[in-house]
C-alpha cells in the first residue's frame, strides 16, 4: 500500500500580527495542510478562534484546512465553519451525545469529517463510527495550550488504529496532534500515524519556518 504522509501545520503558535506572511512561509516550505485549534474555553480551559481565522487562512492560501473543533456543541458551529471554508472538520468523541448526526451534516456541508480523542479516552469509543469518517485524530497532549510535551503513551492507541484502520474499506488519515517535534514524528510514524500536526516545531523553530519544515519532512518517506 503506498502511504502518503502530510503535515498539518498548526497556526496556534503562529505570530498573528503577521499570519499571512507566516503561512506563506509555511507553504512555500512543504507543508500540506493548515491546522486550526479552535477552543471555547468551555470544552477545553483556553480560548482561541474561531470562523473569521478559518475565512482569513482561506483568503490566504489554498491549502487544505484542517479545523480541529474543542467546543461544546459542536454540531451548533459546523455550517459556520464550512462556510467559512474549512476542508476538514474534526468534533471530538467526548461528551458528544450527537457524534454520529454531527459527521452527516459536515458531510452534507460538503466537508471531510474527522473525529477527535483525548488522550485518556479509550481507542474502542471510535471504532463504531469509522466506517463514516474521513479521518481519526489521536492527541497527544491534554488539549489546551500549545508547547507541550508528547505523551508516549498513546503510541499504542495510534497502533490500535492503524490496525483497525486497515480493515476499513475507503482511506482514513490517522492524524496525531499535540508535542510532534523532530524526536517524537518518528515514535507516531511508525506506530502508524501519517498526518502530524505541529505548531511550535514549525513556527517557533530557531532557524525559522522552513528550517521547522525541511527537519520534519526529512523524518517522512516521500
Ligand atoms: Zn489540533
Amino acid at each position: 500500500m503506498s502511504v502518503a504522509y502530510k503535515i498539518s501545520a498548526s497556526i496556534l503558535a503562529a505570530d498573528f500580527s503577521r499570519l499571512g506572511e507566516q503561512i506563506h512561509e509555511a507553504e512555500l516550505a512543504g507543508v500540506d495542510w493548515i491546522h486550526v485549534d479552535v477552543m471555547d474555553g468551555h470544552f477545553v480551559p483556553n480560548l482561541t478562534m474561531g470562523p473569521v481565522i478559518v475565512k482569513a487562512c482561506r483568503n490566504i492560501s489554498q491549502l487544505p484546512l484542517d479545523i480541529h473543533l474543542m467546543i461544546e456543541a459542536p454540531e451548533n458551529f459546523v455550517d459556520a465553519f464550512a462556510r467559512a471554508g474549512s476542508t476538514i472538520l474534526s468534533v471530538h468523541v467526548e461528551n458528544n451525545p450527537h457524534l454520529e448526526e454531527t459527521v452527516q451534516s459536515i458531510h452534507d456541508l460538503g466537508c471531510k469529517a474527522g473525529v477527535v480523542l483525548k488522550p485518556a479516552t479509550p481507542v474502542e469509543m471510535v471504532f463504531p463510527i469509522l466506517h463514516l469518517v474521513d479521518l481519526v485524530l489521536v492527541l497527544s497532549v491534554n488539549p489546551g495550550y500549545s508547547g507541550q510535551t508528547f505523551l508516549p503513551e498513546v503510541l499504542p492507541k495510534i497502533s490500535a488504529l492503524r490496525h483497525a484502520l486497515d480493515k476499513i474499506d475507503h482511506p482514513i488519515w490517522l492524524e496525531v496532534d499535540g508535542g510532534i517535534t523532530s524526536n517524537t514524528l518518528p515514535l507516531a510514524r511508525d506506530a502508524g500515524a501519517n498526518v502530524f500536526v505541529t505548531a511550535t516545531a514549525i513556527f517557533n523553530h530557531p532557524d525559522g519556518i522552513s528550517s521547522g519544515v525541511q527537519l520534519l519532512r526529512s523524518l517522512l518517506p516521500d
